[in-house]
């Protein structure tokens, strides 16, 4: 039997007897036991189409025998019956049953994607999660998701955005900054250019570390602050010089330095293939050469250190298609907000 969570949510129509009705198909389905449901949380709608009624939330937490594809199946038939439509991304639903959790699964097919990937950052998500919940683990992330609440409780509004060059880091944060009257923390970095090698990048980090630390204590902790940089990113950089003997100094200054900042509420990581990177860094002529290796080496690094976890909440998005990350980005940060 597998442990599972489930998102449930509902804005058109009788939204309580809907969700009322969406547990009673669950927990007389055979194959589900032990099913706790949340409270019900009311919450503003976050992207998509605008004029959209507020949402009932909640969370569901069962046992199934069924395998994920087929509980997806099942939770897709069961919106289905109970009158869910699609047409637009992000539209007004009667209902959404969403996986949340399948015990430890990971998995990112497009059909499927465990852990739910933005999961870690919805407030209207975790509120209700925490109440039957509390203590299973994000097998990504490796907090409960407690902890990831307290997470995006504790830490200011900052927005790191991570990724290689010519992800688009720049205009994001612009856009971000320029909507939610937020403040843009330029890379200090940004500016190196060919000859000038890497073996500043201890300098980098120092600097760095002290804008973002500057900023935090400025601001008050709603105020969105938006990087495009990642303090972690330096480990991929000093990778690219084999002959810099300054990796070592650098994993110190990051051990004396990281503990002292605070985490990004949220990362986003920012991907593409390297042509593509190559292609957007020549149209907007950047003082360095990158070459497609340099480029693959930093995409291997970023990768890796994700991989690892204990960042906190990563979203992972496509930058070869900017306007969609910039649609993701601005649902995400709405989503992390407290209710006004
Ligand atoms: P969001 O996923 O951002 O909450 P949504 O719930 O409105 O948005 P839907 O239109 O309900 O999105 O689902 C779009 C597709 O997401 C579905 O066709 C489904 O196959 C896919 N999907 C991938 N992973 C999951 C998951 N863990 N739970 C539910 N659907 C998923
Ligand atoms: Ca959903
Ligand atoms: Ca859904």
């Amino acid at each position: 039997m597998a442990i599972c969570l489930v998102g449930i949510g509902s804005n058109l129509g009788n939204r309580a007897e809907t969700l009322q009705n969406a547990c009673r198909l669950l927990e007389h389905h055979p194959a589900i036991t032990a099913l706790i449901a949340s409270r019900w949380h009311t919450s503003q709608p976050v992207g998509g189409p605008t004029g959209q009624q507020p949402f009932l939330n909640g969370a569901l937490r069962l046992q199934t025998s069924l395998e994920p594809d087929e509980l997806l199946a099942l939770l897709q038939t069961i919106e289905d019956r109970l009158g869910r439509t699609r047409q637009q991304r992000w539209e007004a639903r009667t209902l959404d049953l969403d996986l949340l959790l399948y015990d430890q699964h990971i998995t990112h097919d497009a059909r499927l994607q465990l852990p739910h990937p933005r999961l870690a950052f919805r407030r209207f998500v975790l509120e209700p999660a925490v109440e039957v919940a509390g203590e299973l683990v994000h097998p990504e992330l490796g907090w409960t998701i407690a902890q990831i609440l307290d997470h995006l409780n504790r830490t200011p509004a900052y927005l790191a955005l991570a990724g290689p060059p010519g992800t688009g880091k720049r205009w994001l944060a612009d856009q971000l900054c320029q909507t939610y009257d937020g403040h843009f923390l330029a890379d200090p970095a940004s500016n190196r250019s060919t000859g000038q090698p890497l073996e500043r990048e201890v300098e980098f980090v120092r600097t760095r570390a002290q804008q973002l630390a500057a900023h935090v204590a400025q601001h008050d902790q709603e105020t969105l602050l938006v990087s495009d940089y990642w303090i972690d990113q330096s480990h991929g950089y000093a990778q690219l010089e084999q002959s810099f003997d300054a990796a070592t100094q650098l994993e110190a200054a990051l051990d004396v330095l990281k503990p002292k900042l605070p985490l990004p509420r949220l990362i986003a990581w920012l991907d593409a293939p390297a042509d593509v990177l190559k292609k957007h860094l020549t149209k907007h002529r950047t003082a360095m050469d990158w070459k497609i290796e340099q480029l693959e080496s930093l995409r291997k690094a970023f990768a890796e250190r994700f991989d690892r976890g204990g960042h906190g909440p990563v979203l992972r998005l496509d930058a070869s298609q900017p306007e969609m990350c910039l649609t993701e980005l601005s649902a995400a940060f709405l989503a992390m907000q407290p209710a006004s």
